[in-house]
């Protein structure tokens, strides 16, 4: 059971830990000291390592009911604001965290029919319209020296609609 914070060494745990920490911006609370090879902020507490994320949550809310995890809601491992902390079942953690398949690259376009390629090595879906943009930009950097092969993403694409790959090719800003 932690200290806390309205207790002298309460205080003063909460100051270590808010000195360990950098703010990025975006609200979280980044672990800049050791870290767990995972990503979790590392603190020692009372002689023991402890998960910094659920050391904050018990100094600033209260403690973490028995069987429960500590949810990121900001899914960023290394941040310990109290605020993007939540304990959660570990069955209810484990759906949250698991990799929702995306169905839309960053720009928007379909991670579907045509447009998706996967990458037979590393298996990640790609887009192929911004793989396209992407190489048109890659060769303009490169101009003139010499291009290397490049595997072309769209010499596979065996039966697809060449004019709709050119259209959503076209839609991509540049
Ligand atoms: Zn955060
Ligand atoms: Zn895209």
């Amino acid at each position: 059971m932690l200290p806390s914070v309205s207790t002298e060494s309460g205080t003063k745990l909460a100051k270590r830990l808010l000195a360990k920490v950098t703010h990025d911006g975006s609200g979280c609370w980044v672990w800049k000291a050791n870290r767990h090879y995972l990503g979790y902020g590392r603190i020692q507490v009372e002689g023991s390592s402890r998960y910094a994320h659920r050391v904050s949550y018990e100094l600033f809310v209260g403690p973490i009911p028995e069987g429960l995890t500590i949810d990121h809601l900001c899914r960023n491992r290394s941040c310990v604001n109290p605020k993007h902390l939540e304990p959660v079942t570990h069955a209810e953690n484990m759906a949250r965290s698991a990799p929702a398949t995306k169905t839309h690259c960053k720009n928007g376009h379909p991670l579907s029919g045509p447009n998706l390629y996967v990458n037979a090595t590393s298996g990640r879906r790609q887009c192929r319209a911004c793989m396209v943009v992407a190489r048109a930009r890659y060769e303009e950097k490169r101009r003139p020296r010499t291009v290397p092969p490049y595997s072309d993403p769209f010499t596979d694409r065996g039966s697809y609609d060449t004019d709709e790959m050119d259209a959503i090719a076209a839609s991509v800003k540049p």
